[in-house]
């Protein structure tokens, strides 16, 4: 099922490299929660999208170390939590929370959570 095109061009326009290792090519769009089996239209919104390389994309699925990464860095979201946290830029060191407005905001204080 393919994600809208105006979600995509959001995110893509929000994320111009890779969250995880800053390439600027190559990049596919990533559901931090989860579409599971069939798929929910619900997640193809712009807090749950986060554009990744293919191969990042490809090792969250395929090893658990880096799942339980992504998991710690806000990449992956169990299906049971929202998608409004905190996620992790690792190239700029930086965590962010996207908002639904396909904005990023910058979280300044760690201590908020
Ligand atoms: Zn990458």
């Amino acid at each position: 099922m393919a994600i809208p095109k105006k979600v995509l061009k959001q995110v893509q326009e929000r994320d111009q490299y890779c969250w995880h290792c800053g390439r600027e090519d190559d990049l596919v769009p990533h559901h931090r929660k989860n579409r599971g089996m069939g798929g929910s239209k619900l997640l193809d919104n712009v807090q749950n999208l986060m554009m990744v390389c293919a191969e990042y994309n490809g090792e969250m699925e395929s090893h658990a170390g880096v799942a339980a990464s992504a998991r710690g860095w806000g990449h992956k979201v169990p299906a049971w939590e929202t998608t409004d946290g905190p996620v992790f830029d690792c190239v700029a060191f930086r965590w962010w929370v996207l908002l639904p407005n396909g904005w990023k905001v910058m979280v300044k204080d760690l201590e908020l959570f």
